[in-house]
Protein backbone atom coordinates (compact mmCIF):
# COMPACT_ATOMS: atom_id res chain seq x y z
CA UNK A 1 0.00 0.00 0.00
CA UNK A 2 1.66 3.57 -0.93
CA UNK A 3 1.18 6.14 1.47
CA UNK A 4 2.30 8.95 -1.19
CA UNK A 5 -0.16 7.88 -3.39
CA UNK A 6 -3.17 8.21 -0.84
CA UNK A 7 -1.84 11.63 -0.29
CA UNK A 8 -1.98 12.47 -3.69
CA UNK A 9 -5.40 11.02 -4.14
CA UNK A 10 -6.86 13.25 -1.19
CA UNK A 11 -8.30 16.09 -2.75
CA UNK A 12 -10.43 13.68 -4.99
CA UNK A 13 -12.01 12.17 -1.98
CA UNK A 14 -12.15 14.96 -0.16
CA UNK A 15 -16.02 14.47 0.14
CA UNK A 16 -16.44 10.54 -0.42
CA UNK A 17 -18.18 11.68 -3.81
CA UNK A 18 -17.94 8.71 -5.98
CA UNK A 19 -19.57 8.06 -9.47
CA UNK A 20 -22.03 5.42 -10.96
CA UNK A 21 -22.55 3.91 -14.32
CA UNK A 22 -25.65 4.32 -14.86
CA UNK A 23 -25.84 1.64 -17.56
CA UNK A 24 -24.22 -1.12 -15.36
CA UNK A 25 -24.57 0.28 -12.04
CA UNK A 26 -20.83 -0.15 -10.75
CA UNK A 27 -19.66 2.24 -8.68
CA UNK A 28 -16.16 4.07 -8.63
CA UNK A 29 -14.19 6.06 -6.32
CA UNK A 30 -12.36 8.26 -6.45
CA UNK A 31 -14.73 9.30 -9.45
CA UNK A 32 -13.29 8.97 -12.70
CA UNK A 33 -14.37 9.45 -16.67
CA UNK A 34 -15.39 6.61 -18.18
CA UNK A 35 -16.64 3.29 -17.00
CA UNK A 36 -13.83 0.51 -17.97
CA UNK A 37 -16.80 -1.87 -18.39
CA UNK A 38 -18.87 -0.42 -20.93
CA UNK A 39 -16.83 2.66 -22.35
CA UNK A 40 -19.04 5.07 -24.29
CA UNK A 41 -22.56 3.06 -23.35
CA UNK A 42 -22.43 4.22 -19.80
CA UNK A 43 -23.36 7.18 -17.96
CA UNK A 44 -20.95 8.18 -15.00
CA UNK A 45 -23.27 10.15 -11.92
CA UNK A 46 -22.10 11.62 -8.82
CA UNK A 47 -23.15 10.49 -5.81
CA UNK A 48 -22.37 10.76 -2.19
CA UNK A 49 -21.03 7.36 -0.54
CA UNK A 50 -23.01 6.92 3.11
CA UNK A 51 -19.38 6.37 4.82
CA UNK A 52 -20.06 2.98 6.21
CA UNK A 53 -17.71 0.23 5.10
CA UNK A 54 -16.16 -3.23 5.60
CA UNK A 55 -12.23 -3.49 6.50
CA UNK A 56 -10.89 -5.91 3.29
CA UNK A 57 -7.52 -5.74 4.39
CA UNK A 58 -5.04 -4.06 6.45
CA UNK A 59 -1.59 -3.11 7.40
CA UNK A 60 0.16 -1.96 10.71
CA UNK A 61 2.42 1.03 10.02
CA UNK A 62 5.56 1.61 12.72
CA UNK A 63 7.82 3.60 9.80
CA UNK A 64 6.66 7.16 9.53
CA UNK A 65 7.19 9.43 6.64
CA UNK A 66 7.13 13.18 7.72
CA UNK A 67 4.62 14.66 9.62
CA UNK A 68 3.16 11.17 11.07
CA UNK A 69 5.54 10.57 13.42
CA UNK A 70 3.22 10.97 16.43
CA UNK A 71 0.80 8.64 14.70
CA UNK A 72 2.56 6.01 15.17
CA UNK A 73 1.99 3.04 14.81
CA UNK A 74 -1.12 3.36 13.39
CA UNK A 75 -3.29 1.56 10.66
CA UNK A 76 -4.06 1.48 7.24
CA UNK A 77 -6.95 -0.43 5.86
CA UNK A 78 -8.74 -1.38 2.42
CA UNK A 79 -12.10 -0.66 3.35
CA UNK A 80 -15.47 -1.86 1.26
CA UNK A 81 -17.61 0.56 1.03
CA UNK A 82 -21.58 -0.29 1.36
CA UNK A 83 -22.03 1.21 -2.16
CA UNK A 84 -19.45 -1.26 -3.70
CA UNK A 85 -16.21 0.88 -4.18
CA UNK A 86 -13.08 0.04 -2.59
CA UNK A 87 -10.40 2.97 -0.74
CA UNK A 88 -7.48 2.78 1.14
CA UNK A 89 -7.86 5.11 4.83
CA UNK A 90 -6.14 5.20 7.92
CA UNK A 91 -7.97 3.85 11.24
CA UNK A 92 -7.79 5.84 13.85
CA UNK A 93 -8.50 5.69 17.17
CA UNK A 94 -8.00 2.18 18.02
CA UNK A 95 -5.39 -0.01 19.04
CA UNK A 96 -4.19 -1.45 16.23
CA UNK A 97 -4.16 -4.89 17.73
CA UNK A 98 -8.18 -4.71 17.89
CA UNK A 99 -8.62 -4.65 13.50
CA UNK A 100 -9.94 -7.31 12.16
CA UNK A 101 -10.88 -8.06 8.67
CA UNK A 102 -14.31 -8.01 8.34
CA UNK A 103 -15.01 -5.01 10.81
CA UNK A 104 -17.50 -2.34 10.33
CA UNK A 105 -15.89 1.12 10.09
CA UNK A 106 -17.17 4.78 9.29
CA UNK A 107 -15.80 7.44 8.05
CA UNK A 108 -15.40 10.55 10.54
CA UNK A 109 -13.79 14.36 9.34
CA UNK A 110 -10.33 14.49 10.89
CA UNK A 111 -7.16 16.12 10.87
CA UNK A 112 -4.60 14.10 8.83
CA UNK A 113 -1.35 16.02 8.68
CA UNK A 114 -0.20 18.79 10.23
CA UNK A 115 2.88 20.58 8.11
CA UNK A 116 4.70 22.41 10.98
CA UNK A 117 7.52 24.31 8.64
CA UNK A 118 4.29 26.02 6.65
CA UNK A 119 1.89 25.70 9.97
CA UNK A 120 -0.40 23.85 7.20
CA UNK A 121 -2.98 20.96 8.65
CA UNK A 122 -4.74 18.97 5.97
CA UNK A 123 -8.47 17.46 7.13
CA UNK A 124 -9.95 14.87 5.33
CA UNK A 125 -11.45 11.45 6.30
CA UNK A 126 -10.03 8.80 8.42
CA UNK A 127 -12.41 5.84 9.39
CA UNK A 128 -13.40 4.97 13.34
CA UNK A 129 -14.50 1.33 14.08
CA UNK A 130 -18.35 0.81 14.81
CA UNK A 131 -19.43 -0.28 18.03
CA UNK A 132 -20.02 -4.15 17.72
CA UNK A 133 -18.43 -3.66 14.58
CA UNK A 134 -17.05 -7.21 14.90
CA UNK A 135 -16.21 -9.78 12.02
CA UNK A 136 -18.92 -11.53 10.75
ZN1 LIG B 1 -20.79 0.62 -16.78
Amino acid sequence: MSVPRFWRNQQSRYNLVGVKCTNCGRTYFPPRSLCPSCRRLGKLEKFKLRGRGEVVTYTVIHTATDGFGDQVPYVMAIIRMEEGPQLTAQIADCDPSEVRIGMKVEAIFRKIQEDGTAGLIHYGYKFKLLEGGNAL
